[in-house]
C-alpha cells in the first residue's frame, strides 16, 4: 500500500476545519498563526506560502511578518514578546534557516511554549520525552500519525528511526516509545544500519540521503515512511527523491510513503492541527 499524504492531509484538514468552524459558532473566536519570515531564502517563502494558503483553508487566521536579513536578534525577540501578548495570536512560527548572527534556540526560547506551534521549545521537547501533553514537532508527530492509520496497536514492534535530530528523529523516537515500540536509532556513525533496518517492522528515515535504504534492507510486510528530500539531478532539470530507494522497497512493504506526496503534504496538516491545539489549550476549550 502506497499511503497517499495528500489525501491524509486533506482529510485531517477537513476534520480541523469542521472543528473549527464548530467552535467559532460557540465562542466567535477564531485561531490566528503568525509566520515570521527572514531573508528571501527561496525554499522558505514556498513553505510559508503554502502554509498560510492550507490555514486559510480550514479558517485560521494567518499572517505573515516579514523581515530583512539585516533584522537584529533584539528586534527579532520583541516582535516575539509582542505577539506572545497578542490574544489573537495563537500559533508562533519562526521559519528556519536564520541568518547566521541569529541564535536559534534564543529565538525558540522566546516564544510562549502554548504558542509554539513547531514544538521546538524546550519545554515542549520535555514535555513530550516524559509523556505529558504538550505541541509536538510536525514532521514526526505527521509521520505518527500516518503509522498509526496503518495500525493501530504497535506495541512491542521494532522500530528503527534513522536520523537523530532534534526536528525528525528525536521526537520520532519519542513518539514511538510512547507506543511501547522496542527503538533502535541509527545515524551516520551507526556501523550495522542495514541489519539493524533488516529486524525492523516500522522504518522511519529522516537522513537527508538520497535512495539510502534498499529492498534488501527491508522485512517483508514492514512500513516505511520516508522523511527525506533530496533534489538531484536528472536529464532536463532537477527532481525531488527520498531517503528510500522507492522502486526496490516497494515490493516488501506492508505501506509506504512517496516522495514527494507522502510526508511533506502531513507536516502542514499538522501545523494547523497545532495550532488548534495551542488555541484551545489557550482559551480551555476541551479537545474532542
Ligand atoms: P539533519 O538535521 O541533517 O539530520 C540528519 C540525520 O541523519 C543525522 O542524525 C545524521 O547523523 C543522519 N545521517 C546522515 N547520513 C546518514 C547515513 N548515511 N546513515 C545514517 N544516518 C545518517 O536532517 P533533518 O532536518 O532531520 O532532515 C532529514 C531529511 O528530512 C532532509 O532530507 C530534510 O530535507 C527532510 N525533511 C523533510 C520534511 C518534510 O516535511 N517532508 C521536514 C523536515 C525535513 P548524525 O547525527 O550522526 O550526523
Amino acid at each position: 500500500m502506497i499511503i497517499d499524504g495528500k489525501k491524509f492531509a486533506r482529510k485531517l484538514k477537513l476534520k480541523i476545519k469542521k472543528e473549527i468552524q464548530s467552535i467559532k459558532k460557540k465562542t466567535r473566536l477564531t485561531p490566528g498563526l503568525t509566520v515570521i519570515l527572514i531573508g528571501n531564502h527561496a525554499p522558505s517563502e514556498i513553505y510559508v506560502r503554502n502554509k498560510a494558503i492550507s490555514a486559510k483553508e480550514v479558517g485560521i487566521n494567518s499572517k505573515v511578518l516579514r523581515f530583512k536579513n539585516s533584522i537584529s536578534e533584539t528586534k527579532l525577540i520583541s516582535v516575539i514578546q509582542k505577539l506572545n501578548k497578542d490574544k489573537k495570536v495563537h500559533g508562533i512560527l519562526v521559519q528556519l534557516p536564520l541568518p547566521d548572527h541569529i541564535h536559534g534556540h534564543k529565538i525558540i526560547e522566546e516564544i510562549d511554549p502554548r504558542k509554539d506551534v513547531d514544538g521546538f521549545h524546550p519545554i515542549n521537547v520535555g514535555n513530550l520525552s516524559s509523556g505529558k501533553d504538550s505541541l509536538i514537532s510536525c514532521t514526526p508527530l505527521g509521520c505518527y500519525l500516518m503509522i498509526k492509520s496503518i495500525r493501530k496497536n504497535l506495541s512491542g514492534l521494532n522500530a528503527l528511526m534513522i536520523g537523530r535530530s532534534n526536528l525528525n528523529g528525536k521526537p520520532m523516537v519519542q513518539l514511538l516509545l510512547k507506543e511501547d515500540c522496542t527503538v533502535t536509532i541509527g545515524h551516520s556513525k551507526t556501523k550495522n544500519l542495514k541489519e539493524l533496518c533488516k529486524k525492523a517492522d516500522i522504518v522511519v528515515v529522516a537522513a537527508g540521503r538520497a535512495n539510502l535504504v534498499k529492498g534488501d534492507w527491508i522485512k517483508k510486510g514492514a512500513i516505511v515512511i520516508d522523511v527525506g528530500i533530496n533534489r538531484v539531478k536528472k536529464k532536463n532539470g532537477y527532481k525531488i527523491i527520498g531517503d528510500v530507494e522507492f522502486k526496490s522497497v516497494v515490493k516488501k512493504t506492508k505501506a509506504i510513503t512517496p516522495v514527494p506526496g507522502g510526508v511533506g503534504p502531513v507536516t502542514i496538516a499538522c501545523l494547523l492541527n497545532n495550532t488548534l491545539k495551542a488555541f484551545k489549550n489557550i482559551n480551555y476549550l476541551s479537545s474532542k
